[in-house]
């Protein structure tokens, strides 16, 4: 309890909101109709691809408890909650789940989803164990696939999916201590070991979308990607690692796979439905957008989107063809 008080008050005195997000250009529709390429953004790196009639979702991060909340309460995937944000969001089915990695960020809700819309789920063996501890014993009721067992890519007319095993974001000791009393206090020492990541390329006739759940690189991850229109691309403690580093996750993500437009993603704090930034000194998001937007600007068939509001929906196709 100390030193987590002594943690909470220093992070209180020193933090600082250097970076905001801005919705200006962001497209908002209410639905997806058929003949349309969507994405909906729900934080972290839950996102929803849609063309109306079917619908691939990428991690599941509802529920987004507080961390004062979560440190009373624990860190619970909240059943009711899940239910209205897929009513308000009109969101009828989930055909597909992918699993990036076990943290909490990303499966805590993955569950309760895929039992509620009935999905497939495909992710690492220690993804799957841990969503399916974490739906009141209806684990075995799932139907799961792990990635390590199935062949290079899953279809799904018009959909055709491909996994990539790619690394997890470095994280400092510091950070990592920060993280284990936080998963301490709340109860969530069972989501600490993260497992295999994977980034996924999302291939429709309307558009080719590339979702990197973690901001980690290793050279050539993504060899033989070409043309990708979207990347959903993971900010999320990025700005703690040095220019050198940025630049190349930037040139493995972006340049090599020729993303036309770069959407960044996991730049919020994980608390709450109103999505604010990840703070200073956990993350650097000023260093890591300036950076960004410099690389972007070096090349005019690249351009940077930044989703601004939890349930904000995208029309794919509308951002490359313009
Ligand atoms: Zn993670």
């Amino acid at each position: 309890m100390k030193p987590l008080f002594v943690f909470a008050v220093m992070l209180v005195l020193v933090s600082c909101e250097s970076w905001a997000p801005s919705n200006e250009d962001v497209l908002q529709s209410p639905n997806v109709s058929n003949g349309q390429l969507a994405a909906r953004y729900f934080g972290a790196s839950t996102i929803l691809i849609s063309d109306g009639e079917h619908s691939v979702l990428i991690d599941g991060f509802f529920s987004r408890p507080g961390k004062l909340y979560a440190m009373k309460h624990g860190i619970n995937s909240l059943e009711a909650s899940i239910q209205e944000i897929m009513n308000f969001n009109n969101i009828k089915e989930v055909d597909v789940l992918l699993l990036s990695h076990a943290h909490y960020d990303h499966i805590l809700d993955s569950g309760r989803v895929a039992y509620l819309k009935d999905s497939i789920v495909i992710g690492s063996n220690l993804a799957i164990k841990k969503m399916s501890e974490n739906v009141n014993g209806r684990g075995g009721e799932l139907k799961v696939f792990p990635v390590e067992v199935m062949p290079d890519d899953f279809p799904l007319v018009p959909f055709n999916i491909k996994y990539f095993k790619t690394p997890h974001a470095p994280k400092s000791f510091l950070m990592q201590g920060i993280e284990y009393l936080y998963l301490h206090k709340s109860d969530g020492l069972n989501y600490r070991e993260e497992g295999d990541n994977y980034s996924f390329l999302i291939q429709h006739p309307l558009g080719k979308i590339l979702v990197v759940p973690s901001a980690g690189f290793s050279e050539g991850m993504l060899q033989d990607i070409e043309d990708v229109d979207v990347v959903f691309l993971s900010v999320g403690l990025l700005g703690k690692q040095s220019c050198s580093y940025i630049k190349k996750y930037w040139s493995e993500t972006v340049e090599k796979t020729g993303a036309k437009v770069v959407i960044p993603i996991h730049w919020d704090n994980l608390s709450g439905q109103s999505l604010k930034p990840t703070l200073w000194p956990v993350d650097n998001l000023s260093k890591t957008f300036e950076i960004f937007q410099k690389l972007a600007d070096k090349n005019e068939s690249v351009s940077l989107k930044l989703p601004g509001k939890f349930g904000e929906l995208f029309r794919l196709d509308h951002l490359y063809r313009n």
